[in-house]
């Protein structure tokens, strides 16, 4: 077209002169303007293929977030500015219902506090990242676990808050299901399977820590031993089974007559062993005669008889001595020995 428009020109210029210059600066200007259209309209079409990448870009992470399983949310001047569809489904709210609302609205109270402080700390810029536990509160009242991931970013300048919530409810409920399994383990391990007393190894663990506390915690402790008097004779004429109520009987007296703090433990057969924590030697005898004429007054009902038992005491005390479990023990069945030779039913205190 320019070269035709060019040889039109040359041929009007041969005929007219000088007008030929302004013709040809027409055809210049005419395939500038046509360039620069050209070079127009392709950016243009590069700028409308950016804007649908960048569009396709945003919705697939948008669908993304949304999908997500982790609840998202951003806090702007205090208030909630955006929330995914995890973090509604987490908590049963719309984002409707969260958008511009206090972010604490939906912590449990009494994690309140501590969701406040981890807000200041980041706000404050103390802080610029953590992770913690808390117990949100469902909009259908009850409590949901999360785990938060809280973040700092910029935005239009100011700081906001993007924290990130994983829904740990159930791994929380079979933690504490576990925890509390354990525990019970552990107290099985301790206790008497007949009498429900604890057992030798409690007893083992306890004057460990009573003979182990720091100094200056030392505290002085009484440790009586306890055994029924002729008890293979309850065996021999009633059955193993009456002996056995016999010694239940036996643990419950003890266990009515003696506070929380003392340890009462069932040592094997029909022996008791018994710590009072803070009693000297005079107080273990005193609360030793109380147990003996307890149990000398409890009748116990066996096979439709009502039978009565006694028992003998054996008591020594630790007064920040130095004395070993051993030399303790040694003492206690020496005395427990004395009772029994002195005729049974008796309390004997360490000599
Ligand atoms: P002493 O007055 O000298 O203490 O005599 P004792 O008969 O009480 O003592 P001895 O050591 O001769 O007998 C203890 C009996 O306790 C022997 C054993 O069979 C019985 N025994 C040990 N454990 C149990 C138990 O769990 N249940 C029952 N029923 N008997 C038990
Ligand atoms: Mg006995
Ligand atoms: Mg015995």
């Amino acid at each position: 077209m320019v070269k035709v428009l060019m040889d039109r020109a040359e041929r009007s210029a041969n005929a007219q002169g000088s007008d030929f210059s302004i013709f040809q600066t027409t055809v210049t200007l005419e395939e500038l303007v046509r360039q620069r259209t050209a070079e127009l309209d392709a950016a243009l079409r590069r700028n409308e293929a950016m804007t649908r990448a960048l569009a396709d870009s945003e919705s697939q992470f948008r669908s993304l977030v949304n999908q997500s399983l982790v609840g998202i949310t951003i806090v702007e001047n205090g208030v909630i500015s955006y929330v995914n569809d995890a973090f509604c489904r987490i908590l049963g709210y719309s984002s409707r219902e969260l958008l511009g609302c206090d972010p604490l609205i939906f912590v449990c109270p009494e994690d309140r506090e501590s969701m406040q402080e981890s807000i200041r700390k980041r706000i404050s810029g103390e802080i610029e990242s953590e992770r913690h536990t808390m117990r949100g509160r469902h909009k259908s009242g009850h409590e949901v676990d999360v785990e938060i991931h809280g973040n700092v970013m910029d935005l239009n300048g100011k700081r906001a808050l993007i924290s990130l919530f994983v829904d740990v409810t159930e791994r929380m409920k079979v933690e504490r299901e576990v925890r509390k399994l354990q525990e019970e383990l552990l107290e099985q391990s301790r206790r008497d399977s007949l009498t429900g007393l604890h057992n030798r190894r409690y007893f083992e663990q306890s004057i460990a820590g009573l003979l182990a506390a720091p100094t200056g915690e030392v505290r002085p402790f009484a440790l009586i031993i306890a055994d029924v008097d002729h008890f293979k004779g309850v065996n021999d004429r009633h059955g193993h089974l009456a002996g056995d109520a016999v010694l239940e009987q036996f643990a419950s007296v003890l266990k009515r007559a003696l506070r929380p703090d003392d340890v009462i433990c069932r040592f094997g057969g029909e022996e008791f062993v018994i710590l009072l924590p803070g009693a000297d030697r005079d107080v273990g005898i005193c609360v030793a005669e109380g147990l003996r004429a307890r149990l000398q007054a409890t009748l116990i009902a066996v096979d439709g008889a009502q039978l009565t038992i006694t028992a003998s005491f054996g008591v020594c005390a630790f007064s920040m001595d130095g004395a070993t479990r051993d030399d303790l023990l040694k003492r206690a069945d020496a005395a427990l020995y004395r009772a029994k030779a002195a005729g049974r039913n008796r309390v004997e205190g360490d000599a």
